[in-house]
């Protein structure tokens, strides 16, 4: 089957790597689908990148912010009218089924109307001076040229959340999109240009992490790194990046915990944790990964659960029907794989899954099965390790502070839920669980875009996008305006 070729976008041309070196863009529910070919970038492709950046800088920082947030606006309108044809190649390149790559445009769409409101704000402040005749007030300009980083998970959504306040504040770009899923920032940038964003302020360069992504973390041009992905690459990324001293943004794993009270309403915690634990197959950072049973429902929850989990429809992404989708690659089915064993050798209970897939609609890519653990303790490393696929650990506890220990007795600190009916342990809840991100009565994901997103704990390096993105691709400058006419020296003139 004969397939498109995608080029990189560097001072607004569409040219190869300078290698000539490509790779294909394969369906990980069907191999025989190739979803194209993308360019294998290193560092020569990545100094183009920079060096069209760093000129286009120049011209992009004095844009006014309403008007280069009003081509944010015209990308989230072209978004919405490409929204179907880009779900579609999104479930071919990554998996995910259907009605969450809809999802995942949406969410580019929502971050795109949310940050053009973002153009007529980029509030700084003004404060009264020490000093008679002097006008005191910060405000907010541009890092510069920054570099962005992003994972296969959300191909579209997480570039979205990078690029558009980046833009907005007057930075220029050069992005780094997974290798598995190329295709869906490629369209996000190219519905960028197709809207008018002038040559060179947005670039995307193609390749591998430690080729591309490497040479965008060590080039002593970049001011900036966002990078999201897992811990052990961003500690790496978060260390190198430091040697030229960039500000750097780091959002990472998780492994996050909902907790079932047993005075919740049962049949939405099982709903929740369906959807928490195996939507998008597992794969995001959110994912329910941990449920923490209250005694008293444990039984009945972890029967209904199982019964549930084993019903899941799973196949090519593109069939409606479908629940669950591939894993993104045969790597990511060895991490799950290797983690089923790691629980059975460590003593926990395998009541369902643990195996790939391969007969019928699953026999031509990268399945596995919904799995699910009970008497799981929170020691083990199925406890407290991310698997990032369909495989969940269930633990018991019997009194809500036991349940916040555990909860919080791991490396991460992305997201949490607790089911309650009881306002009053909610609100403790909110307080005590060690997260970015606490929900009630809703499994551990389901982010807004205007809400900060982040982490603590090796979840993150303290910064936040959302709410937060601003200020992460903006720096201070602090501006004295001295209308006196002579020389008043602060802290001297004016002490008694
Ligand atoms: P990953 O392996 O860490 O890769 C993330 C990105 O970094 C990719 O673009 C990758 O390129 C690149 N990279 C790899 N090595 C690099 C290096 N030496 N220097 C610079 N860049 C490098 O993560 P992933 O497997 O794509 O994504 C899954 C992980 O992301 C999970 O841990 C998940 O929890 C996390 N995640 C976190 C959030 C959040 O906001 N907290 C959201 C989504 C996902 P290649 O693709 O070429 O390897
Ligand atoms: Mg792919």
């Amino acid at each position: 089957m004969s397939h498109l070729k995608y080029h990189n976008l560097i001072a607004g041309q569409w040219l190869p790597a300078a290698s000539g070196k490509t790779s294909l863009n394969v369906n990980p529910a069907d191999h025989a689908d190739i979803v194209g070919e993308f360019p294998s970038s290193g560092a020569e492709d990545v100094n183009r990148a920079v060096e069209a950046a760093k000129a286009a800088f120049r011209i992009w920082r004095l844009v006014p912010a309403p008007k280069r947030a009003e081509i944010l606006l015209r990308t989230g309108i072209l978004l919405q009218e490409r929204k179907e044809e880009f779900a579609r190649q999104m479930t071919r390149e990554m998996g995910k089924v259907l009605a969450e790559t809809r999802g995942d445009v949406q969410e580019a769409i929502d971050e795109a109307f949310y940050v053009a409101g973002e153009g007529r704000r980029l509030f700084g402040v003004t404060t009264p001076s020490e000093l008679q005749n002097k006008f005191a007030m910060s405000v907010r300009m541009p890092v510069g040229v920054v570099g962005l980083i992003t994972p296969w998970n959300f191909p579209m959504a997480i570039p979205s959340w990078k690029l558009f306040p980046a833009l907005v504040a007057g930075n220029t770009c050069v992005i780094k999109p997974a290798t598995d899923t190329p295709l869906s920032t490629y369209n996000l940038v190219q519905t960028l240009a197709d809207a008018g964003i002038p040559e060179g302020v947005i670039n995307i360069v193609s390749g591998g992490g430690s080729d591309a992504g490497q040479a965008l973390v060590e080039h002593p041009d970049v001011r900036a790194i966002s990078f999201t992905g897992s811990s052990a690459v961003g500690s790496h990324v978060g260390q190198r990046a430091a040697a030229t001293f960039k500000q750097v943004s780091l959002e990472m794993g998780g492994k996050n915990a909902m907790i079932v009270m047993q005075d919740t309403n049962l049949d939405l915690a099982l709903d929740g944790a369906l959807w928490g634990a195996f939507g998008t197959t597992g794969q995001r950072c959110t994912a329910t990964s941990r449920i923490l049973l209250q005694r008293g429902i444990a039984g009945a929850f972890t029967e209904r659960f199982v019964a549930r989990a084993k019903r899941l429809k799973i196949g090519n992404g593109l069939d409606e029907s479908v629940e669950v989708g591939p894993q993104v690659n045969a790597s990511q089915i060895e991490t799950s794989r290797k983690y089923v064993e790691i629980a059975k050798n460590e003593g926990a209970e395998l009541l369902c899954g643990g195996h790939t897939l391969t007969d019928g609609a699953c026999a031509n890519g990268t399945f596995f099965e919904p799995t699910v653990f009970a008497g799981v303790k929170p020691a083990m490393r199925i406890a407290r390790e991310e698997v990032f696929g369909p495989v969940v650990a269930l633990l018991e506890f019997d009194a809500f502070e036991q349940a916040v220990e555990i909860a919080n007795s791991i490396d991460y600190g992305l997201s949490t839920s607790i089911y309650t009916k009881n306002v009053n342990r909610a609100f403790a809840a909110m307080r005590d669980l060690e997260a970015g991100i606490t929900y009630i009565n809703a499994p551990t994901i389901g982010a807004e875009v205007h809400l900060p997103f982040g982490g603590v704990k090796q979840t993150g390096n303290g910064h936040r996008e959302g709410l937060g993105a601003i200020d992460f691709f903006t720096t201070w400058k602090a501006v004295y305006v001295d209308y006196s006419d002579k020389l008043q020296r602060a802290q001297i003139d004016n002490a008694e």
